[in-house]
């Protein structure tokens, strides 16, 4: 299991059928690397959004091929749409280049992430479902699982164990990408939630 050292910008790597354990044992960490808040006093996914650095020629580019070839077979626990896209999108638009399949389970639908008040829950949800949608054909994802929970309300309770454990089965993924549930920097309850679900699985 990883901790503060871990390079996926905050997204812990599970491999299952084994010990848990990080598979990212990358020795030049990418431009973002996943910091404590305590260190920086400011939310790494927000680090992450707003990043200023240019990359140069010079400097050592993030190798794929550091994730090693048993890697096939993914599965993303997120919780809120762009979860995956903000947090690790680059990685895995580099993993599906080299052949490996990706999914992605979304916990909640994000229904409550906006100020305009012309929408409903519901509606909201509609139109935050085909932005996914359109996010995983772009990035060349082979799955979607929506879960349809409420943005703001998620719970790693039994019944959300279970949908994800059933979405395990279904996929029968080697490696999942999730939130570290045992972060205390989470920028949101939701992360946490979804990150214990899946490791709980
Ligand atoms: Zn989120």
């Amino acid at each position: 299991m990883h901790g503060v050292d871990c390079h996926l910008e905050c997204y812990v790597c599970v491999r299952l059928n084994s010990k848990l354990k990080c598979v990212c044992s990358i020795e030049e960490p990418p431009r973002h690397k996943c910091t404590t808040a305590g260190e920086t006093g400011k939310d790494p996914l927000l680090m992450i959004e707003s990043g200023t650095e240019e990359s140069t020629a010079d400097e050592p580019r993030f190798d794929i091929s550091q994730f090693g070839p048993d890697i096939h077979r993914i599965l993303v626990v997120a919780a809120h749409p762009d979860d995956l896209e903000t947090t690790c999108g680059g990685t895995l638009a580099l993993l599906i280049d080299t052949g490996v399949e990706v999914a992605l389970l979304l916990a909640t639908d994000g229904d409550i992430g906006t100020h305009d008040v012309s929408y409903t829950r519901e509606s909201l949800a509609t139109v935050r479902r085909e932005e996914t949608l359109a996010g995983a054909h772009a990035l060349g994802l082979k799955e979607v699982f929506f879960l349809g929970h409420h943005d703001g309300e998620l719970v790693p309770d039994l019944r959300l164990r279970a949908e994800v454990a059933h979405v395990y089965r279904r996929w029968q993924p080697d490696t999942v990408f999730t939130f570290d549930p045992y972060w205390h920097g989470q920028a949101h309850p939701d992360h946490t939630a979804a990150g214990r679900a899946a490791v709980d699985a």
